[in-house]
């Protein structure tokens, strides 16, 4: 299996050494032609405005794009579910996204000075024990439209990793604590 990891910026290497850990070769994704062949791709976690800016610098955005029509799965953590998502609120105006995924999310959900935390979620498509969640100046998901399924919530309620065909995105960062439930739910999709 090809799994490529979008990789402009942010913390693309973190995913990557888990892929390792799964024994999939990752590979880089800088150029619309790091595309061919692969299997599934993973957005990371970083800053959503600066990786749209260079995803549409980079020719990226369409391709990228084409790559969710084909029906290969595409996972954003983080930064990398607010570019999947079909609405932004607290952008940048005109910040470019792929817009693939019927939900809106608010950047920066969390605040600045609360601006990270940790919690642990109930996630039942991953079974137990509880998901240990790391949440960096995290977005939230405020709308999802029918045919979104929720995977996680906090405690409130607000969701917080969703499900759309093989499109999959979550506000925290699964490639920093070790546990390795969420990248195999994504090899599934994309195996
Ligand atoms: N706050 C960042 C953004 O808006 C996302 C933070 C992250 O990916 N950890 O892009």
């Amino acid at each position: 299996m090809r799994i490529g990891v979008l990789a402009l910026q942010g913390a693309f290497i973190e995913h990557e050494n888990v892929l390792a850990r799964l024994g999939v070769q990752p590979v880089e994704v800088r150029l619309p032609e790091h595309l061919e062949g692969l299997d599934g791709l993973i957005i990371p976690g970083g800053e959503s405005t600066t990786m749209g800016l260079l995803a549409q610098k980079w020719g990226l955005l369409e391709p990228l794009r084409a790559f969710a029509r084909s029906g290969r799965p595409i996972w954003g953590t983080c930064a990398g579910m607010i570019l999947l998502a079909k609405e932004v609120v607290d952008g940048v105006p005109g910040q470019p996204i792929l817009g693939l995924m019927d939900i809106t999310v608010r950047r920066n959900a969390f605040g600045r000075q609360v601006d990270s935390f940790e919690t642990d979620l109930e996630i039942p498509a991953l079974g137990d024990p509880p998901f240990h969640a790391v949440f960096i100046r995290a977005p939230v998901i405020e709308r999802v439209a029918p045919g979104v399924e929720v995977l996680a919530s906090l405690e409130d309620g607000t969701a917080v990793a969703v499900q759309q065909g093989r499109l999959l995105a979550t506000a925290f960062h699964p490639e920093l604590t070790g546990d390795v439930r969420f990248h195999r739910y994504f090899l599934r999709l994309a195996g």
